[in-house]
Parts: C-alpha cells; sequence; structure tokens
C-alpha cells in the first residue's frame, strides 16, 4: 500500500496499517484455489484503519492470490 490510500467509505487519507488481531494471523484463500493451496495458508490479510469514519480495509497481496487461484 502506498501513502496515498484513501477510505473506500469515506474518502478520508488519515489511513494507517494494523492488524486483525486473533489467536494467529488471518488468511484469505481463493474459492477455487488449488489444491496445494488449500492444504496450505492462503495469503496473508492486511489491515488499514481509517481514522476519520472507522472504517477497516482489508488487503492481500495481489500476486499472492493469483498464484492460490487457478486464474491466470
Ligand atoms: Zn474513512
Amino acid at each position: 500500500m502506498n501513502e496515498e490510500m484513501k477510505c473506500l467509505r469515506c474518502g478520508g487519507t488519515n489511513l494507517k496499517p494494523s492488524e486483525l488481531q486473533s489467536t494467529g494471523k488471518i488468511y484469505s484463500c481463493p474459492k477455487d484455489a488449488k489444491l496445494t493451496a488449500v492444504l496450505t495458508t492462503g495469503a496473508v490479510m492486511h489491515a488499514y484503519i481509517c481514522f476519520d469514519c472507522g472504517h477497516v480495509d482489508l488487503v492481500v497481496d495481489p500476486e499472492k492470490a493469483k498464484s492460490l487461484a487457478k486464474v491466470p
């Protein structure tokens, strides 16, 4: 993520990286994931908090997500 991120909800620019809290990292795995991806972790999710409206934006590395999915 770059410094020019805007909040998808309010358009504010007061966003900071954060982490979702759990007993471990949270991953996202495409529904059409390759078998090898299903047996391993998915793409780690990163969160950004908007300090103007409280919106939390979740993103994964698109290249990692593509490598897990059955997409070209
Ligand atoms: Zn916002």
